[in-house]
């Protein structure tokens, strides 16, 4: 029996399976064992997942769901997969894995930012990322400075990951259709984070984007910056989104400094 989309989950089952196949042929990695899968639903991404030789965890908060697929997919379950039923955001996913794993999914639009934030706390394990996101989202992680879709996310993600916007997908190719278009993105890990503090960097990058009309020298008065480098001097005269990501880093990195210098 096919489970009945529920709208407070953010169920949207894609129909079109060539569409399915281009995101999961979208992950690039090869030296990762493990794909770990959020929100599989009624499992048309993971049918081509399990088709490469990677072992294959399914996190799925769907009870309905998970029924379908512990039916549908009962012959790979001893082997290559795993389904956990259970709330994405509140795992302990170093419970679960001690290695590396690349993400995908066809994200629920509701949690999709909490995703993102969940996977910069687990950056160290996870290289690659592929997902489906409301279309302005997958927009606003890939945009670049001088623009107004630059925001908290674009810099957190750009620090760690180089983001690639793929392509767009129509709202019509899922049951029940979403209100919106859809993007898919494919993250990769950059192979040296400059940056020190990643609490820092979160902490500054939220204190400069909440006040993106003020100038710097304001938004972040907290940190008390000694005015003493002229490139830091130059930041703190423009706003938020006029700083590029190597920006906030090379500020965060001078703020850390100087934390150890007082
Ligand atoms: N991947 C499927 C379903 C996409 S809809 C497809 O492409 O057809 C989003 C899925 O995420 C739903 O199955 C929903 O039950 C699941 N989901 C929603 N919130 C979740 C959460 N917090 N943790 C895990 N799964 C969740």
């Amino acid at each position: 029996m096919l489970v009945k989309p529920k709208k407070y989950l953010g169920q949207h089952f894609l129909k079109d399976l060539t569409i399915a196949k281009n995101i999961t042929e979208a992950l690039q990695n090869t030296t990762c064992d493990y794909i770990l899968e959020i929100g599989p639903g009624m499992g048309v991404l993971t049918n081509f997942l399990l088709k490469s030789t990677k072992k294959l965890v399914l996190i799925e908060i769907d009870s309905d769901s998970v029924a379908y697929l512990e039916h549908n997919f009962k012959n790979d379950l001893s082997d290559k997969l795993t389904i956990i039923e259970a709330d994405f955001l509140k795992m302990d996913l170093k419970e679960q894995f001690n290695h590396q794993f690349v993400v995908i999914g066809n994200f629920p639009y509701n949690i999709s930012s909490q995703i993102l934030f969940k996977t910069l706390e687990y950056k160290e394990q996870i290289p690659e990322l592929v997902g489906m996101f409301q279309k302005e989202v997958a927009e606003r992680i890939c945009a670049k400075p001088n623009s107004k879709t630059f925001g908290i996310l674009s810099v957190l993600i750009q620090a760690y990951y180089q983001a690639e916007y793929l392509f767009t997908v129509d709202e019509h190719v899922f049951n029940p259709p979403p209100k919106v278009k859809s993007g898919v993105l494919r993250l990769t890990k950059k192979s040296e984070p400059q940056i020190v503090n990643y609490k820092l960097l979160l902490q500054v990058v939220k204190t400069a984007f909440n006040q993106r009309r003020k100038k710097l020298r304001n938004a972040i008065k907290i940190y008390n910056l000694p005015n003493s480098e002229p490139t830091i001097e130059e930041y703190l005269e423009k706003r938020a989104e006029q700083l590029s990501v190597e920006d906030f880093i090379y500020l965060t990195n001078f703020i850390e400094e100087n934390k150890k210098i007082r």
